[in-house]
């Protein structure tokens, strides 16, 4: 196993990565979905793509944790309550959110799904091998601490934001349709994307209920996906649909 020391070293290296893909993506919208186009070499199909892509988060997370409880010590009460929470997003995430998309699902370029890959094992491993092995013990009134309360509360209304939001985005595709139409749910009032907003909030109470510097880089790297993303899809809704709702922002209500 990886010494404390290099391990931060590698935590440090993979804070600065996010800021050199937050600044490429603000540039580059990543080639999936609507941003879709040629030039980035063969494509994998959509849904399998997305489990391909996605799966290697949860397994992997559980690999980390569980070398570290065989190797470093027994997990504890709170380890637990984060291992379930992780595999809550991911398996919806890997391997139902898949299945919840109306039609085949855009084919995904190799290369994005590589690059989603190296993401998330790495996210895994910052995560998985920090919780399983190098994190001080957390005693059990950690679950009465006001940041775990608080990063739990956040982390639940982030995943039910999220999740919600893709659901209205499923709708839209109710009866074959394969096209983009406007999403008008209370959620849509205010911003382009609640479905990314929803997201970055619930990895902020992850920060904050783990209260370590892993979940932080995972709360960064999410910001440093979705922002552009974000800003990309609100400039695509305005060029793509002329009567777009000019109140609505992209991300934050009011702000941006
Ligand atoms: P999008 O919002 O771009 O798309 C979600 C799904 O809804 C896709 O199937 C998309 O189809 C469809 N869709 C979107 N808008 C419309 C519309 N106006 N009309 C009809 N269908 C629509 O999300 P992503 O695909 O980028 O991400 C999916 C999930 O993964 C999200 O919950 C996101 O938060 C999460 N995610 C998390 C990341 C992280 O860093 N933690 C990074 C990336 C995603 P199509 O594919 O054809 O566009």
């Amino acid at each position: 196993m990886p010494t404390p020391a290099l391990y931060h070293y590698l935590l440090i290296a993979w804070f600065a990565l996010s800021l050199v893909v937050f600044v490429v993506l603000l540039f580059v919208a990543a080639p999936y979905g609507r941003h879709t186009r040629r030039g980035w070499g063969p494509t994998i199909p959509g849904k399998l793509g997305w489990v391909a892509m996605e799966a290697p988060a949860s397994l992997a997370f559980a690999l980390f944790f569980l070398l570290g409880a065989l190797v470093a010590r027994p997990p504890g009460l709170v380890a637990l309550v984060f291992f379930a929470l992780w595999q809550v997003h991911y398996v919806d995430r890997a391997f139902l959110f898949p299945l919840r998309q109306r039609g085949p699902g855009r084919p995904i370029p190799l290369l994005i799904a590589l690059f989603a890959v190296v993401f998330n094992l790495g996210n895994a491993y910052m995560n998985g091998h920090w919780l399983g092995a190098l994190s001080p013990i957390y005693p059990a009134g950690w679950l009465i601490d006001p940041r775990f309360l608080i990063g739990l509360g956040l982390f639940a209304a982030g995943f039910v934001l999220n999740r919600r939001a893709d659901a209205v985005l499923a709708r839209l595709r109710a009866g074959g349709q394969t096209g983009y139409r406007v999403p008008m749910s209370r959620m849509h009032a205010l911003v382009s994307c609640p479905n990314y907003l929803g997201e970055i909030i619930e990895w902020g109470g992850w920060a904050l209920a783990t209260w370590s510097l892993a979940g932080l880089a995972f709360f960064v790297w999410t910001a440093a996906n979705l922002v552009p993303r974000a800003i990309a899809h609100h400039r695509w809704y305005l060029n793509e649909f002329p009567d777009y709702p000019r109140e609505r922002k992209a991300l934050i209500p009011f702000l941006l």
